[in-house]
């Protein structure tokens, strides 16, 4: 997120703003002055686009609020040139949830169109123009973005809005990793047709379309990774083979480790209390700051804290990729099992499709 400025925090959900979006009004501003405008004209004429986004933010608040409710909590939401983004911790997987999660967005836009058309033909009654709604000024303009935002985001180019709700209705039919892939194959499509279309008309939808091609592939990829390991434990995926530190060990003794074997990411241990990782990239930044006689103690990362061998392993594999911490330390009562990274579950995809292309062929690659 560092690329992006937080500007508010609305239902405890953070609001930020992605520096490309800055740069978008910086730039809208400037042709206006180029073309003639004053300062003020020109921060006048920001006032539509600004409130187009502000409908944008809405928008996300109601996929946001919606997801609430089946306590699926929301960690950002992001304003980019091309639209908002909501990170959802989780997309509920119950296809009626889902359903009503995708449709909450375009759900509000529904409701500020129906306000700003009550007010515009108030506003039109009273200064006796019936036309102002269709060619006025910021109301009717408004109005038709958010009728554009409903019917553009209900095009079912799956991970788009429209798209969730076609996965969650083939869903409710058919199997879920079935509903997905068809899903992702009918947004990936769609993501053609945009380019095309984009590349004769408008930019922005080539970069909507590469939006939605890429967001297909990764979601496909990763409800399948999701249906290949349901049953799987955390001890089926887990390193048993590697180093541990301790945090009076030195820098110089964690070299002689990454050096000496394929291991990255080192847990650390005072005694049998998990302290935290010391990955490559912690290690490297130590060595550069104080040399090989430092201690591990000074730049070790607390990480996520150890899960059971018997724990489930897709649990485990969404929290260490959310946590973006290279490996979490595997325990079998109180003892120290196993190390658990995402290099691991990857290798024990890789063997399970390997078994599986015997007889049918697997769909989608392997990436974690
Ligand atoms: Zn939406």
């Amino acid at each position: 997120m560092s690329w992006s400025i937080k500007i508010a925090r609305i239902f405890g959900i953070p609001i930020y703003l992605h520096w490309t979006f800055l740069i978008l009004m910086v730039w809208l501003a400037m042709s206006q002055i180029m073309e003639g405008a004053s300062t003020s004209e020109a921060l006048q004429g920001l006032a539509f686009p600004l409130a187009m986004f502000g409908c944008v933010v809405l928008h996300e608040l109601g996929h946001a609020v919606a997801a609430q409710r089946f306590g699926v909590s929301t960690r950002d939401i992001t304003l980019l040139p091309i639209g908002g983004v909501a990170r959802l911790e989780r997309m509920p997987e119950k296809p009626s949830e889902e359903l009503v999660v995708a449709l909450a967005g375009p759900l509000v836009n529904v409701v500020i169109a129906l306000l700003l058309y009550t007010a515009g033909t108030r506003v039109a009654f009273r200064s006796e123009d019936p036309e102002m709604l269709v060619h006025g000024g910021m109301l009717g303009r408004l109005l038709l973005v958010n009728v554009f935002l409903v019917l553009f985001n209900l095009i079912p180019a799956f991970p788009m809005d429209g798209g969730r709700v076609l996965r969650s209705l083939l869903a409710m039919t058919i199997d879920y990793g079935k509903a997905t892939r068809i899903a992702a194959g009918v947004g990936q499509f769609l993501a053609i047709v945009f380019a095309y279309i984009g590349l004769q008309y408008n930019p922005f939808l080539i970069l909507i379309a590469l939006f939605v091609w890429i967001g297909a592939q990764s979601e496909a990829t990763q409800v399948s990774e999701r249906l290949e390991l349901e049953g799987n434990s955390v001890g089926d995926a887990m390193l048993t083979d590697f180093a541990m530190l301790r945090p009076t060990d030195t820098l110089g003794h964690a070299v002689e480790l990454l050096l000496a074997g394929s291991q990255h990411d080192f847990p650390v241990f005072e005694e049998s209390a998990f302290v935290g990782v010391l990955s490559r990239s912690d290690l490297m930044r130590g060595l550069s700051l104080s040399g090989r006689d430092a201690t591990v103690e000074a730049f070790v990362q607390p990480g996520l804290p150890p899960i059971g061998l018997k724990d489930p392993l897709v649990p485990a594999l969404n929290r260490l990729r959310e946590s973006g911490v290279p490996c979490v330390p595997v325990m079998n009562q109180h003892q120290v099992a196993g190390l658990l990274s995402l290099e691991n579950i990857a290798e024990l995809l890789m063997v399970k499709a390997a078994l599986g292309s015997r007889g049918v062929a697997t769909s989608g690659g392997i990436s974690v």
